[in-house]
């Protein structure tokens, strides 16, 4: 490890990897630092993402698919089913990843392409000089460094600490945060070719429950419920263990993952003199299905662009780095501001309402596997929504 770089990421995640990536395919002098040993371990993820927007980023590879999806069933209360499949749509659904080694994948990608990768280094605080973040202090093998950088990316995850010692406020409320619990779940008759999702106040309030096959008997079974609805005795991992005694008494469990999700829409910022916040870090994750994969591979390409032509302008300062957070929050900000506000509406559904608005949507034929697509049959089942929605378009 050298002691000066063009670019410091921090965090090993897909944000940071695709970040290494891209600036150092741009011809930067880059270190991607990662605190764990192992890239990808252990793993906080239900897996899922759509096949188009991965493409923009890596060519699917066997090694990290699980599972290809036709479509996706989701559940009312009662039981009735909306139904969007790949042959009706005639659209892409997505993949079930083996994200332990799809994160693999992407630092090595990140190496091939020239940024350097060093695991087990862990950033403990920011080299902070005259108002610009020059660098990063890290923590390897029990050993202290400063390492100067004309840029540091902070792709370090939901606890991120990077952001907040840049004076970044990143805090969450509860109602911030959806609250995660899921198994790996084998020996149980799942439906491969489907992703689950099961709706219902007493199923997942504010949320909902996940089922994502990761081929032949064996899917990741998971629960997102928001902060402020969790309690002593009514927590994430309460209703999982409820539905999965229920609907797959014969399964067994042979992996857990506990974990945090961003739902909060666009943060106000997420640059700083010599800084750029990406990933779950930014809070870029989708608030209605919690997907923050892809959002923040898309947010660790812009900053790298954008930290390309700011150290080509010799110009780092945060109006520079302006562009980063012109570019992510006029695509990304804009699709998770817009579900916020479905969120927003949908989490105070009853099931009664639930039930009726998966009736009014079960024979509908999307056109296409997007959101997008089924939030237009949410408006037209849901006018108030299309109301609410009219700050964002
Ligand atoms: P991360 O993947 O969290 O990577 C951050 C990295 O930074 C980590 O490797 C961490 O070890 C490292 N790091 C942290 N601090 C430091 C430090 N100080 N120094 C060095 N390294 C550091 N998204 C989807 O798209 N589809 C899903 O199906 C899905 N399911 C989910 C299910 C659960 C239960 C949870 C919790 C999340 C789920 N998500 C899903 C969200 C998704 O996992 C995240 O949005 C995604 O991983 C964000 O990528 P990232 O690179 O920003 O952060």
């Amino acid at each position: 490890m050298k002691d000066e770089y063009d670019v410091v990421v921090v965090g090993a995640g897909p944000a940071g990897s695709i970040a290494a990536k891209n600036a150092a395919l741009k011809g930067l002098d880059v270190l991607l630092i990662e605190k764990r040993q192992e890239i990808g371990d252990p793993v906080r993820c239900a897996e899922g993402v759509g096949k188009f927007n991965l493409r923009q980023h890596i060519e699917p590879d066997p090694r990290w698919i699980c599972a290809d999806m036709k479509g996706s069933r989701i559940y009312s209360p009662d039981g009735t089913i909306i139904e969007m499949a790949e042959e009706i749509a005639g659209g892409e659904v997505g993949y079930v990843l083996e994200r332990k080694v799809f994160d693999r994948a992407l630092a090595f990608e990140a190496a091939v392409a020239g940024a350097e990768v060093q695991v087990k280094t862990r950033a403990t605080g920011l080299l902070i000089e005259d108002g610009f973040v020059r660098g990063v202090q890290l923590m390897q093998f029990g050993e202290e460094y400063t390492v100067r950088a004309k840029i540091v990316i902070a792709a370090d995850g939901v606890e991120s600490k990077v952001a907040r010692w840049a004076g970044i406020d990143t805090t969450l409320k509860l109602k911030d945060i959806e609250t995660c619990a899921q198994y790996l779940i084998t020996g149980t008759e799942i439906d491969p070719g489907y992703c689950h999702f099961y709706l219902g106040n007493e199923v997942a309030p504010s949320g909902y429950i996940w089922i994502f096959p990761k081929g032949e008997k064996m899917a990741n079974v998971g629960i997102g419920i928001l902060g402020s609805e969790s309690n002593d005795q009514q927590r994430a991992i309460d209703y999982l263990n409820r539905f999965v005694e229920k609907n797959m008494p014969e399964g067994k469990i042979i992996e857990m993952v506990v974990g945090g999700v961003p739902v909060c829409g666009s943060i106000e910022k997420t640059i700083a003199n010599g800084l750029m916040v990406v990933g779950d870090a930014a809070r870029q994750s989708d608030p209605i299905t919690g997907g923050g994969i892809i959002n923040a591979m898309d947010a660790g390409k812009i900053a790298a662009e954008v930290a390309a032509e700011a150290i080509e302008a010799g110009d780092v300062s945060e109006k520079m780095l302006m562009n980063y957070e012109k570019r992510w929050k006029a695509t990304i900000g804009k699709e998770i501001d817009c579900s916020l506000i479905v969120k927003n509406n949908f989490i105070n559904f009853t099931d009664k309402q639930l039930n009726s608005l998966a009736y009014s949507l079960k024979d509908v034929n999307f056109t296409s596997m997007s959101l997008m697509d089924l939030l237009f049959a949410l408006f037209k089942a849901n006018k108030k929504l299309l109301w609410d929605l009219r700050v964002i378009f």
